[in-house]
């Protein structure tokens, strides 16, 4: 079946998730006219996936559409926003109406759990590749933000990390992914809630989309600190405390795609703020600290110093 560009919207991105009183306008019009809160800061993030780049051709379109949203849930979290409004662009190679179901559906369904309406987007015809871009709302004196860590603060990460990265590092040696860790690459779970309960608790925060070493360098550059990282204290699943027992330590300390938070807290309130976590069922975990010194030192079961500041993913370079 082939549908126009005006079907296609009509059909798939009308009415998509629920509606929200503070959209004045969703689809339909040049513009979605919504209505911020008063006195609160709108927090808005955007990211792409590009296939080849950031999903293998073969994923389900049911679990793209789900990453492509959760990534941009992963970033409001990160400032400690609560998510609202969505917009879509979407470039497809041709009109196939059972992968833009399948890609909705899995869009749709975490956008309403967490509450989100798409108001708008823009539907074209290329190479195939996705761009969210998300707002939310956080009051202005409880954002976070990479910058505002202290030499002397504890560093917490939530959930496990190294997962998406070991079942990326497995799919590419062409080795078998368990179901488990397939998930935790293919459909992440944002954490909005913790987030959320972070914000005007926490000192410095940020999603680990690029693996926890770059990601804390961030914290460090913004914050003018460095860090130390307790490798024995990493909340590790199974499969990667298997592949860290014996030596290698890269999915952990340098794999992708976990989003999860990495936050610090003020030391007198730590007690306070893992038990505010944790009795809302969120699982958080102290993995060190961050320090006066410069750099990012890896205290564990061989005592070694990554000089300078670790890089992540760079997509500009080869
Ligand atoms: P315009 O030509 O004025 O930019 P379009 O014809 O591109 O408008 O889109 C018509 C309406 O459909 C707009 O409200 C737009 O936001 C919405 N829309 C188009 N593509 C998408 C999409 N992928 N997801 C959500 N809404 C979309
Ligand atoms: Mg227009």
């Amino acid at each position: 079946m082939s549908l126009s560009e005006f079907e296609l919207i009509r059909t798939y991105f009308y009415g998509a998730t629920g509606e929200r009183d503070d959209v004045v306008l969703g689809i339909g019009d040049d513009c979605a006219l919504l209505r911020p809160r008063a006195g609160e800061l709108v927090a808005a993030g955007m990211d792409t996936l590009v296939a080849g780049r950031h999903f293998r051709e073969d994923v389900a379109p049911e679990t793209l559409g789900h990453k492509a949203l959760a990534v941009n849930l992963s970033d409001l979290a990160a400032v400690g926003a609560e998510p609202a409004w969505a917009t879509l662009s979407l470039t497809l190679p041709r009109a196939d109406t059972t992968w833009l179901a399948a890609f909705m559906q899995g869009f749709s369904a975490l956008a309403t759990a967490h509450g989100v309406q798409l108001v708008g987007g823009d539907t074209t015809r290329g190479p195939l590749s996705i761009t969210v871009q998300v707002q939310g709302f956080v009051d202005e004196s409880a954002a976070l933000k990479r910058s505002a860590g202290h030499a002397g603060d504890r560093l917490l990460v939530s959930g496990t990390l190294g997962d998406a990265g070991l079942a990326l590092q497995y799919a590419h040696a062409g080795k078998p992914v368990d179901a488990e860790l397939r998930e935790r690459l293919d459909r992440p779970t944002p954490r909005v809630t913790l987030g959320r309960l972070l914000a005007g608790q926490a000192n410095a925060a940020i999603d680990i989309s690029d693996g926890l070493l770059a990601d804390l360098g961030h914290i460090c550059a913004g914050s003018g600190t460095g860090a130390h990282i307790e490798l024995d204290r990493l909340p590790l699943s199974a499969a990667v405390r298997d592949v860290a027992a014996a030596g290698d330590w890269s999915a952990p300390l340098g794999g992708g795609d976990d989003y999860e938070l990495l936050f610090s807290v003020d030391p007198a309130r730590l007690d306070e703020i893992v038990h505010l976590c944790r009795s809302a069922g969120e699982r958080v975990a102290e993995i060190g600290e961050l320090v006066q010194a410069d750099g990012i030192k890896l205290i564990g079961p061989e005592e070694c110093v990554v000089e300078g500041v670790p890089s992540g993913f760079d997509h500009f370079r080869d």
